[in-house]
């Protein structure tokens, strides 16, 4: 069960004495967000608005909307990150899931005892209170865990869909990772950035699942668009409207690049970046978008849609250079 800290938003009310606040967060927890703007309400008679738009993470905050209904305060919901706030005006609050680990912890460290001895747990933000409960049931089993350090907005042993720096730093020194949770989003990510076996723990159907085949499919598929790609005469360099993810420069730059390299380019600019409205787009063969990086490689397109790491290796064999491990990176834009 997902649990709001309601008491910190509590807090901060009481506090910073706001108005109007507004409440964003998942789609899967705007039932409870519900009810903490009803609690909100009742406790301080302010006018507390929800914004049902997605918030995929901290990358998307839907701080115009916040503006737009003159909120004092914006609750940023269910992305813990190592900030508290951003600014005066947006606070981040947990929301942490209470489900327990113990028991397919224990069946996973009884499981893999002889194929492991140097592991790392990894989670995402729901998960991150449970990490040194199964890292000493780990250890009461005989391996050596290391959790990796933090970075940026990142806590330690802490990822993104798109950033893995815990996991990397400690890549060398460690046999497997074992991702606390059911995210295969970001079991996958990790298994792509590193390469090395990956777990995901999954406490609901207390069964653990080895994710390095599925990563491996999502890879081959990724190849494959780029080199359908390297046929495109035009292509649309989508630029994200999302504030986390606006990242204008860097389409900018992969313009001058393509264009150099022959390629008619158009720059698009969208909030929402789906096969169906990149469908009403006519004439281009292939787009690179600079937005989300899960986007391309997540999705169902009917045309090669690039993240930032395609798009460098597109022009990499556009100019005949060789091409590494393009997902084996910290940070995929
Ligand atoms: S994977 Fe996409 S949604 Fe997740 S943090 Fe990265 S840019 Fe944001």
């Amino acid at each position: 069960m997902i649990q709001i800290d309601e008491n910190s938003i509590f807090d901060i009310i009481r506090s910073k004495r706001p108005l109007s606040v507004a409440l964003n967060g998942p789609e899967p927890l705007l039932p409870k967000i519900q009810k903490v703007s009803e609690n909100i309400e009742r406790e301080f008679n302010i006018t507390s608005y929800i914004i049902g738009e997605r918030s995929w993470g901290s990358c998307d905050l839907n701080t115009q909307a916040a503006d737009l209904l003159g909120a004092d305060i914006l609750f940023n919901i269910g992305h813990t990150i190592s900030l508290e706030n951003f600014g005066e005006k947006v606070f981040m609050i947990n929301a942490f899931d209470t489900i327990c680990f113990d028991t397919i912890a224990t069946k996973c460290a009884s499981e893999l005892k002889g194929r492991y001895k140097t592991i790392s747990l990894v989670t995402d933000s729901q998960h991150l209170h449970q990490i040194n409960v199964v890292k000493r049931i780990f250890e009461e089993n005989g391996y050596k865990v290391e959790l990796g350090k933090g970075r940026g907005q990142l806590n330690d042993a802490q990822v993104f869909g798109c950033e893995f720096h815990p996991v990397h730093k400690i890549k060398d020194n460690i046999e497997a990772f074992i991702f606390l949770g059911q995210s295969r989003f970001h079991s996958i990510g990790i298994a792509l950035s590193t390469e090395k076996p990956t777990f995901m723990l999954d406490p609901y159907f207390e069964e653990f699942t080895q994710i390095n085949e599925e990563a491996e499919v999502i890879k081959k598929r990724a190849i494959l668009a780029i080199y359908k790609a390297l046929d495109a005469r035009t292509i649309g360099i989508i630029i994200g409207l999302k504030e986390g993810q606006f990242a204008k420069i860097k389409a900018l730059e992969f313009k001058k690049e393509l264009n150099k390299l022959g390629m008619n380019i158009q720059l698009l600019a969208l909030s929402e970046i789906s096969n169906e409205k990149l469908e009403n787009f006519r004439g281009i063969d292939a787009f690179v978008q600079v937005a989300c990086p899960r986007l391309g490689t997540d999705n169902f397109f009917s045309k090669p849609v690039l993240s930032v790491p395609q798009a460098i290796a597109l022009i990499k064999l556009l100019k005949k250079e060789p091409v590494e491990e393009f997902f084996k990176i910290q940070h995929w834009l």
